[in-house]
């Protein structure tokens, strides 16, 4: 069996995210959705395929209208993880509550047509003005 890596927790501590596999990609949402769930005016994720991220304790899931499921802390509300229809297999741990950042780089912008007017990209990275979907899919097909 592969070794369980603490990652992450919430704000409070209650909750904590480890994994037993490197991630497939990294990545920034500038969506509406990203932003308010994160709180974040740049929200980037980690995605993994589903199975390999435990959130312990296992905290109930909620699905929202959107379809998105989402796990936050019960005690502190932070965000911990998310998943969507459209991304089959794959699961969304948000940077900002991971032990160390500076690991996960992110590779890709989606949703750039709603980022805030004020934020400027100074990067080389890959943009994609709405969803990212496509490539995140094909990310997950190797
Ligand atoms: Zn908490
Ligand atoms: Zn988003």
């Amino acid at each position: 069996m592969t070794e369980q890596r603490n990652i992450g927790r919430c704000y409070c501590g209650a909750c904590s995210i480890s994994t037993t596999a490197d991630p497939l990609t990294v990545l920034y949402c500038h969506c509406s959705d990203c932003r308010r769930w994160t709180g974040a005016a740049l929200p980037a994720f980690v995605a993994f395929t589903t199975g390999d991220v435990a959130v312990t304790p296992d905290v109930p899931s909620a699905r929202y209208e959107s379809g998105a499921v989402r796990q936050n802390c019960p005690d502190c509300g932070s965000p911990l993880t998310a998943a969507f229809p459209y991304l089959p297999d794959q699961i969304y741990v948000p940077v900002g509550v991971l032990n160390n950042p500076d690991r996960y780089p992110p590779q890709l912008h989606c949703h750039v047509a709603s980022k805030p007017k004020w934020l400027h990209i100074e990067d080389d990275l890959a943009r994609e003005t709405a969803s990212g979907r496509d490539t995140l899919n094909e990310a997950f097909d190797d």
